[in-house]
């Protein structure tokens, strides 16, 4: 757990980030949305303080970060940028492993590490591993970036609009590839974008920053039923409507009778999502459980059909 206590940078007398204050729950991920200069890149680099808060403080499972040297606490969190970062003359497993290199891994967990990682991001490692990043398409370079940010099984990533340089069909992937990925390894993430559309769709938990402050800090769907705040109701209105409807209803709303083989997902999962373990698996109907247990079974024509419902 990540807890931020009144976070507060100043800088000339004007707070950037102006008494924040959040918990990040383990293995989930919170997304920071706001315009432009609202703070949301001070407030990330304060948590592995790459800047000093002017006051209040940052603790990870409980422990100030103020006590770890700043090399621990780097180690304990990732961090990945727009526009990626990889070091051009390294390999791609060298980009990848640089953290895990630095903590002095034995060089068959790297090695075993890169391969899992490259595995994970749909990048078959006897492929991809001794490539360097200029030999890479814009999609991969990114991947390898989060990859590298995941490498050391960190507490938790920082991600800053590590999508910003995506053309928008390869972000929507990414952005899927990286809800699975979290997923499947449990990470604890907090991204930084200012696209509210992604935010909703990454985010288990919003927070909307309005020129350093927090303005909200909820799930997606309270976030588009209930915005706090007539600028918050205005990052909604740019949202795809129904998109954005359809992450507000739970698949148990529309489930047919009789199990299909395939994806399964449970009936507390969001249309939203639903549509997109459809779209990315290319299948036309998962299978829904609950607890477990065989429900029945949602088509994607009829989340389509809800979607023009409402819209
Ligand atoms: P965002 O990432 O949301 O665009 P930033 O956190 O980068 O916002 O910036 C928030 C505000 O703090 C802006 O007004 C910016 O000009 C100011 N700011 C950021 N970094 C510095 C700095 N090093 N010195 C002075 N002002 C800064
Ligand atoms: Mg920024």
């Amino acid at each position: 757990m990540i807890e931020i206590d009144a976070i507060t940078k100043i800088y000339d007398g004007t707070p950037a980030v102006d008494a924040v204050s959040l918990t990040v729950e383990t293995g989930t991920i919170t997304a920071i949305v706001g315009t432009s200069g609202s703070g949301k890149t001070t407030l990330l680099r304060m948590i592995n303080r790459l800047v000093e808060p002017s006051s209040g403080e940052v603790r990870i499972n409980g422990e100030p970060t103020t006590g770890l040297p700043k090399e621990a606490l780097r180690r304990r969190i990732g961090y990945a940028i727009q526009g990626h970062g990889l070091f051009p003359h390294h390999s791609v497993a060298r980009n990848i492993g640089a953290v895990p290199r630095l903590l002095g891994w034995p060089r068959d967990k790297i090695r075993a590490r890169v391969d899992e990682l490259l595995d994970l991001f749909s990048m078959p490692p006897d492929e991809f591993r001794d490539r360097y990043p200029g030999e890479l398409s814009g999609g991969q370079q990114q991947r390898v970036g989060v990859a590298r940010a995941l490498a050391s099984r960190p507490d938790m990533i920082l991600m800053d609009e590590p999508f910003g340089a995506l053309d928008p069909i390869i972000r929507t992937r990414a952005q899927e590839d990286l809800r699975r990925i979290q997923r499947a390894l449990g990470s604890t993430i907090l991204i930084v974008t200012h696209d509210m559309e992604e935010a909703i769709q990454l985010g288990d938990k919003v927070a909307v920053m309005d020129a350093g402050k927090l303005v909200q800090y909820a799930a997606p769907a309270e976030i588009i039923a209930k915005p706090a705040t007539e600028f918050v109701s205005e990052m909604v209105g740019g949202v795809d409507r129904p998109l954005k409807l359809l992450s507000l209803f739970p698949v148990s709303e529309i489930v047919e009778e009789g199990t299909v083989d395939g994806p399964v997902v449970d009936a507390s999962t969001s249309l939203r999502d639903a549509l997109s373990t459809c779209l990315w698996s290319g299948r036309d109907a998962l299978r829904v459980e609950r607890d477990g247990a065989a429900l029945g079974h949602v088509t994607l024509a009829a989340i389509r059909a809800r979607a023009e419902a409402h819209g």
